[in-house]
């Protein structure tokens, strides 16, 4: 039977394909070592838990919910956001889904006609490009600076503005970069979506994940016409080591949060009842544990990074959020013979049995991802492997 043509150009995504790798070597029996994923390794809180049980007892569980999601799980999200934030929404101005990811989805579906662009700096997340695509839209790549962590200026970003620009997708914590942008980089960025009626996607969801001292600001909370120009992309997945639930959520103008939840409408209905119930004791519970789990990324990230940047011809500034690392290799790469980044990531797994993620689905040739959502003994042991690794491949 002859396929949709959409899908000749439907790539799946490199994160999961590479993690997919490294399952099937383990399944065959190879001591594995996969960096690859981008989820917290810990499992969820106790009271998050508990409260899921609770709603399965009592029956809650059992039955849909409005599309929107459940009107304690809306002003949860509300609630937690003022007090994280100091930034206020209404009801109508916030949606529950399947996932940060659907809900992305939904909204690229909302906003492009066939044609329309949407501005991703490079490197960007995997899924960014393909939802653009799957609504007829066309990302336009726009590179940042590697000696200013890929981070874009309004310079940058001014270059790519046609008639057709729709949206800009800023990811601040950055997967997989670690990046944040600063206060003052963010206004530049806001008053010039402004001035160009271009929509900020603001994909905030490492916002608590942020490491010695830094410091993350929501474009959303810089002025009330940000605001409007801004729809806030955030989710449980990963401050509350939630992957598994599949809840995100949106926040931002009420015309276009209706339409979105009138795809999920006809697409998915409410997102899991039981992870719903799971997520308002996320967002209103005791909030410690996010806290514990941060402490701990940093004290892998700040080991990690060390060991790393020992490797020789590996370049890689210290990120300052989320949970990769994402270091430039071109140099070893040539000590090494090779030219093609793929290959090297899979001589890695093949003959190191450390999986990783080539940066080229990120959109760059030179650089590979690593996640430190792994525990430390793992990690040391992958990063013991890959020296031995580059060790043994240098040309002589
Ligand atoms: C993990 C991730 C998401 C999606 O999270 P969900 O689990 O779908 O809520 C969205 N954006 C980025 C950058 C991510 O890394």
């Amino acid at each position: 039977m002859e396929l949709a043509k959409r899908m000749t150009k439907l790539k799946p995504s490199a994160t999961l394909a590479a993690a997919a790798k490294a399952k099937n070597l383990k399944e065959q029996g190879v001591d594995v070592l996969s960096l690859t994923l981008g989820e917290p390794d810990f499992s969820t809180p106790e009271n998050i838990q508990e409260a899921a049980i609770d709603s399965i007892k009592t029956g809650k569980a059992s039955f849909y919910t409005p599309v929107q999601g459940i009107s304690e799980l809306i002003d949860a999200v509300i609630t937690r956001t003022k007090s994280d934030y100091e930034i206020e929404y209404q009801t109508n101005e916030v949606m529950v889904g399947t996932g940060a990811k659907f809900i992305l989805y939904t909204l690229f579906q909302t906003i492009l006609d066939q044609g329309d662009e949407v501005i991703i700096p490079v490197p960007y997340w995997v899924s960014y490009a393909a939802q653009v695509e799957l609504a007829e839209g066309v990302p336009v790549f726009v590179e940042g600076h590697q000696s200013n962590d890929f981070k874009v200026t309004v310079e940058d970003l001014e270059k790519s503005v046609t008639s057709k620009t729709k949206a800009f997708i800023l990811n601040s914590p950055c997967n997989p970069t670690g990046a944040i942008y600063s206060k003052e980089e963010l206004k530049k960025i806001g008053k010039w979506a402004i001035k160009h009626n271009i929509l900020i996607v603001a994909d905030d969801i490492y916002g608590k994940l942020v490491y010695n001292g830094n410091v993350f600001t929501p474009i959303a909370t810089l002025s009330e016409k940000i605001k409007e120009q801004t729809i806030v992309i955030n989710g449980v997945s990963k401050s509350y080591a939630m992957t598994g639930w599949r809840i995100g959520y949106a926040l931002g103008n009420s015309q276009i949060i209706s339409q979105m939840i009138k795809i999920a409408s006809q697409a998915t209905s409410n997102p899991s009842t039981v992870s719903q119930y799971a997520a308002v004791e996320a967002l209103t519970g005791d909030q410690s544990q996010v806290e514990v789990m941060r402490q701990v990324f940093e004290e892998r990230l700040n080991h990690v990074h060390h060991r790393l940047s020992q490797i020789s011809g590996f370049k890689i500034d210290k990120p300052h959020g989320a949970f990769y690392l994402y270091p430039d290799i071109s140099e070893c790469m040539a000590n090494c013979g090779y030219t093609d980044v793929d290959e090297w990531v899979s001589d890695l797994l093949e003959e190191a049995h450390v999986a990783v993620v080539t940066g080229a689905g990120f959109g760059t040739k030179h650089h590979i991802r690593l996640s430190y959502a792994t525990d430390l003994e793992t990690l040391n042991q992958a990063i013991d492997q890959i020296i031995a690794f580059v060790d043994q491949k240098q040309i002589k």
